[in-house]
């Protein structure tokens, strides 16, 4: 049957007499139906991608282009006086991740299914997400962002199973969310949920009852952890996501055959980073529970599951005092108990130790000593693990060690985000790119050709006409697509220094003010949320959210510079976002991004780098050479050198660069404290002088000259055109398809 037959049927009327809900909803129906019809066998073995987030954005017109109904809809839509893009814009987007992290399981997925692997995620329901952004009075406020309804993505399962956690028993039930490939198979995220989670006990923002288990277990993402009750709610949901995928791959593996001694067979588990480390003991509990000795478990366990490295920053690699696994999940704690006193009985160093002398338990040293693999995500950040992060674990096992570079599926971060690109690409190299990322490269030859130099200019130009369209629809913010679109979005975090950028535009606003034009009129763009209980990242929005007041409104300044900080950053925003931005900002400190997969996207779209030597920034660098990227700060050698001579002092900086002072001063003068709230104002200013522990202030010289000479590079259209030329045609690399294929080259062998 034809679709527009098929849509007309489900709506029970003509397509051009539906409202936009109705197709919505009809849309949504086809896909699914489509999506399941679809479904392959699966072979002997299987990835499981386990992860506490999947940041997998607006599903519907991605689904279409995946199915390979994409344009046909849309012209069936338009013949009909109907628009998918208004449409689109009725779907939620499901708030299932944080940052880079979740949407990084979520371009996996993507690929997995692309590429025709067999393989599902594993993860959680979150009824109310992360959270949803807003601003009063220049500060960010959180309140609960629902996202499902009543007909959605997600289906209902008759799958369930028992959680038993200290003094508390529940059943977990299993949603499932089609997961299409790009013209292949279909595969399937799993998400468990209790029946019992109740929507309503969230009052006033996001607090809720932290002890009530049962009414608040998958209520929200990373619930605060600043206190005793947060934290042991997240072990709850924790142990929830894996007790329940664990014995779902179980199940599953036995059906395919397996006999839980042949466990790696059937069956990788990828762990994506630590909040899903105590499938490890889990495993171990249950295959015991199942018949097979300690021994056996342990080492079958290790051979299926595999860990993935996100982070150096010490704060953020998790640790739990025993005492809360033992409140939680006391059938773990004699098992963690083994592991440890296996681990301390080989290796005689208390650094590698799984349980410490402060009786905490390391998650990432469970992961390390009891999986087959570890990898970083970016060459650079899988250097300074095995060099210095992990280097007591890499002198035990220098062959688990590996590096898998980060990507991005280019259906979400090209060819849905960026139609005008895309049809334009087409036309000039032929569709093959699609399969083949490394397609890209024919681009090159049109380095010198005007009509394509002048093409790119012009679509451009029309994203950010888009992009200013919808900024001023939907949060009224009023920006100019003929200057420079310069952006920087990302979780907002200390190391991502957006602190720098705002450094940089109270420099850029004193200079203007003082009578000195720039090169030409930049729009500053920021979208970051910060977590709830970070009160420095909190601190920064606050000054990024009082510059835009002040520097918009001053008529001697406005014409050169413009600041705005979009609400509520997520998936949909950064694909209206990324296909207007000219420089991308991946500004963090050298060593501290463990890879960055924004930086791929705007590459992809034609945005040029300003950035640090730091996480993918290096390879994207490799990638299109010195004349297509602006490379700033000191480098990751030098950095990791400051913290270990301890030779760093932000005071110095402070008090012998003038601009630096004035700068940092400006931030509590007079104009700001008009508006701005003083506590954190003065907050954020002593931190940086005080503290500065990512190093601000080491870079700031860097960073202005280097950036001027990119907006001065900019205002020579036609060579900049070249750039941006060059950023695309050398992303192939960067697709999440090849790092899929070397995830199963190296790890999983499916
Ligand atoms: C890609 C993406 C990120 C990750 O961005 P980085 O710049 O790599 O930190 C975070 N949030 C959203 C919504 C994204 O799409």
């Amino acid at each position: 049957m034809d679709i527009q037959k098929k849509l007309e049927h489900s709506l029970g009327k003509p397509v051009s007499q539906a409202e936009n809900r109705e197709l919505y909803s009809a849309l949504l129906s086809l896909v699914q139906e489509m999506a399941a019809d679809r479904e392959r066998l699966d072979g002997k073995k299987k990835v499981y991608y386990i992860s506490a987030e999947f940041l997998i954005g607006k599903l519907l017109s991605n689904n279409l282009i995946n199915l390979g109904i994409y344009g046909e809809v849309k012209k069936i839509l338009k013949d009909n006086g109907k628009d998918l893009c208004q449409i689109e814009e009725l779907e939620p987007e499901p708030s299932l991740g944080n940052g880079g992290l979740g949407r990084l399981a979520a371009c996996f997925l993507d690929s997995i299914a692309t590429l025709g692997l067999a393989g599902d995620g594993i993860g959680l329901n979150y009824h109310l997400g992360l959270f949803k952004q807003v601003f009063e009075n220049h500060l960010q406020k959180e309140t609960p962002n629902p996202w499902i309804e009543d007909q959605s993505w997600l289906n209902r399962t008759d799958v369930t199973y028992p959680v038993e956690f200290g003094g508390l028993k529940v059943t977990a039930r299993m949603y499932d969310i089609e997961v299409t490939g790009y013209h292949n198979r279909t595969n399937r995220l799993h998400l468990f949920d209790l029946d019992s989670v109740d929507d309503s006990i969230a009052a006033d923002g996001i607090n809720f009852n932290k002890e009530d288990i049962e009414k608040n277990l998958t209520l929200f993402l990373y619930p605060d952890d600043s206190d005793e009750q947060g934290r042991l709610l997240r072990i709850y949901q924790q142990y929830f996501m894996v007790s329940s995928g664990a014995q779902l791959i179980l199940d599953e593996c036995v059906a395919r055959g397996c006999q839980l001694y042949d466990l790696p067979d059937y069956a990788v588990i990828q762990i994506n980073d630590t909040h899903p480390t105590m499938v490890i003991p889990e495993l171990i509990r249950l295959l015991t529970a199942r018949g097979l000795d300690m021994d056996t478990a342990i080492d079958v366990v290790s051979r299926t599951c595999a860990y993935t490295n996100h982070t150096i920053l010490a704060e953020a690699l998790e640790k739990w005092p025993i005492a809360y696994l033992k409140k939680v999940v006391p059938q773990l704690v004699p098992i963690i108990e083994v592991l440890d006193d296996r681990v301390r009985r080989k290796f005689d160093d208390e650094s590698t130790a799984i349980i410490d002398r402060n009786d905490t338990v390391h998650m990432a040293h469970i992961d390390i000593h009891y999986s087959f693999s570890v990898n970083g995500v970016a060459a650079l950040h899988t250097e300074i693990l095995k060099n210095s992060e992990l280097h007591n674990f890499y002198r035990l096992y220098p062959e688990k060690f590996n590096n898998k570079t980060n990507g991005i599926t280019f259906r979400r971060w090209l060819l849905h985000c960026n139609p005008l690109l895309t049809e334009f690409l087409d036309e000039t190299i032929g569709e093959g790119y699609k399969k083949d990322a490394s397609e890209l490269e024919k681009l090159l030859a049109y380095q010198e050709d005007e009509t394509v130099l002048e093409k790119l200019l012009e679509i451009k130009q029309k994203n950010k006409e888009a992009l200013s369209t919808y900024l001023k629809e939907t949060q009224k913010l009023e920006i100019s697509p003929d200057t420079i679109f310069d952006i920087q979005i990302k979780r907002l975090h200390e190391y991502k220094r957006q602190q720098l950028n705002a450094l940089y535009i109270i420099d850029k606003y004193l200079e203007i003010k003082a009578g000195k034009i720039p090169a030409a009129p930049v729009t500053a763009i920021f979208g970051a949320k910060a977590a709830p209980a970070y009160v420095i990242a909190k601190d920064i929005i606050h000054l990024i959210l009082c510059l835009q007041e002040i520097i918009n409104n001053d008529p001697e300044v406005s014409p050169w510079l413009k600041v705005v900080m979009v609400e509520n950053y997520n998936v949909t925003m950064a694909e209206k976002l990324i296909p207007a931005c000219d420089i991308s900002e991946q500004i963090s400190l050298a060593s501290k991004e463990a890879s960055g997969t924004g930086n791929m996207k705007f590459m992809l779209n034609g945005a040029v780098t300003l950035g640090t030597e730091d996480g993918a920034n290096v390879e994207i660098h490799e990638c299109v050479g010195d004349d297509n990227i602006f490379v700033f700060g000191a480098s990751s050698d030098e950095v990791i050198s400051h913290y270990a001579k301890a030779d760093y002092v932000a005071r110095d900086y402070y008090e012998q660069n003038p601009a630096i002072k004035a700068a940092v001063d400006f931030m509590t003068g007079e104009e700001m404290l008009k508006i701005g709230c003083r506590e954190n104002l003065e907050r954020l200013q002593n931190e940086l002088i005080g503290k500065d522990w990512f190093m601000t202030l080491l870079d700031f010289d860097s960073y202005k000259e280097t950036k001027e000479r990119a907006l001065q590079a900019w205002t020579d259209r036609k060579a900049w055109a070249k750039k941006a030329l060059v950023n695309i045609a050398k992303a192939g690399f960067f697709s999440s398809d090849r790092t899929i294929e070397e995830y199963n080259r190296d790890i999983w062998h499916l």
